[in-house]
């Protein structure tokens, strides 16, 4: 399966690389080294192996029984839950350690907010044994003790953030700081489809073995191309994932589901394609969640993984050309979706791809007349359950 090449340092007025002068010469080399590396047939086979014997892919496209019957249409589910570590994100991991390790940097930085990035960083940093340092907010690793500890348990060091609000966007200036003063032997290892050029095309494109995956898939066990494609939108990098090798099939329609948190006219969501105008944040342009005064708003959603103000920029660019259909769910029916999925198909969704389901519970007439859906579900719940529990008040311990 090839990864689709792309060299877009733009997607129409989105993206660019907002960086100061120290930050161009390191992400020049890092593009370099990209472009080379995507069209090398030792990587590409590199890659497939150990996305194979390490990773668990190819991930299976489960039909969906009891959910089409009620819905009225033929979902299917990409099963990102059932990779190493349980969600996409180490899809974009091992492709950017495998990078590294071409580059000869011998030390991986990255930035966390509730420690799921994190985890899929200081794991290939095991298996290639590579220093390894997360940084992530105080305030975040006291909320988020267990998966702090796992990056230890990992081998991983998690460097506490203790300026500003103490969360992720502390921690990815904190990161950036590093990588600055130490780029001769450290790459730093971006979670989503966000920041300055390559960062978007390259997640991207390691991300795309999911759609690539599921477009064979789907030819295989129900013929042709499905009608449509829906993920949930964090930075967007599971979203993009599945819908890149569809760009270009007009007839298959994009769909994506932003948090509403505690609700949109309540200021605690985090749906910025819903919501906001352009802004630009942590290197790239794209839409941004603003107040008044142009202050970046603080996230909210119960699902942690989509607790973030901006998005990739090329899904702002397919939203303003009308090719990529947004809407977004608020919490409660999120948690709604998380147990019906469970009981319905015997798979517990991670909260993030949970918000799926639970529009299907409250407009399932949103994807109109699609009648083939293929549905990203891009991690499994266990992470969540006991979240959930407490939303419920039902006392575990
Ligand atoms: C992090 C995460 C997300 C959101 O990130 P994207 O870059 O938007 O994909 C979605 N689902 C799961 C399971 C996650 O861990």
């Amino acid at each position: 399966m090839e990864i689709s090449f792309h060299k877009e340092r733009h997607f129409g007025k989105f993206g660019g690389q907002f960086v100061p002068e120290t930050l161009v010469a390191p992400l020049e080399e890092l593009a370099d080294a990209y472009n080379h590396f995507i069209k090398d047939s030792q990587f590409q086979q590199d890659l497939r192996k150990i996305f194979k014997e390490y990773g668990g892919r190819p991930t299976p496209l489960t039909y969906a029984g009891q959910l089409s019957e009620e819905l009225g249409r033929k979902i299917f589910l990409k099963r990102e839950d059932l990779n190493h570590t349980g969600a996409h994100k180490l899809n974009n991991a091992i492709g950017q350690i495998l990078l590294a390790d071409r580059m000869g940097k011998e030390r991986i930085i990255a930035e966390t907010g509730a420690g799921q990035h994190g985890v899929a960083v200081a794991t290939v940093c095991a298996y290639f044994n590579k220093d390894c340092v997360v940084y992530m907010g105080e305030k975040d690793t006291e909320r988020q003790a267990l998966n702090v500890y796992r990056m230890e348990l990992l081998g991983a060091r998690v460097e506490p953030v203790k300026s500003g609000g103490k969360t992720l966007k502390d921690a990815t200036n904190e990161a950036i700081r590093d990588w600055v003063t130490n780029v001769e032997d450290t790459h730093y290892l971006l979670g989503s489809v966000v920041g300055p050029y390559p960062y978007p095309d390259m997640v991207r494109d390691f991300q795309a073995v999911i759609g690539n995956e599921a477009k064979e898939q789907f030819a295989q066990q129900h013929g042709g191309k499905p009608d449509g494609l829906l993920a949930c939108i964090g930075g967007g990098s599971n979203a993009m994932g599945l819908f890149a090798p569809f760009l270009e099939d007009k007839e298959v329609r994009l769909f994506g589901v932003e948090a509403a948190g505690s609700g949109l006219d309540t200021g605690h969501h985090s749906a910025p394609l819903v919501t906001a105008g352009p802004g630009v944040l942590h290197g790239s342009k794209s839409f941004l969640m603003c107040d008044e005064d142009g202050q970046v708003m603080t996230p909210h959603s119960i699902a942690a993984g989509l607790d973030y103000p901006g998005v990739g920029p090329q899904l702002a660019q397919l939203k303003e050309q009308g090719r990529l259909k947004v809407t977004a769910v608020p919490d409660e029916l999120v948690i709604r979706g998380f147990k019906h999925l469970s009981k319905l198909e015997g798979i517990i969704p991670a909260l993030e791809p949970a918000h799926l389901f639970g529009l299907f519970l409250d407009r399932p007439e949103w994807l109109e007349e699609c009648e083939t859906v293929i549905i990203n579900l891009s991690g499994r719940g266990d992470k969540d359950v006991i979240e959930v529990a407490e939303y419920e008040n039902r006392e575990l311990f």
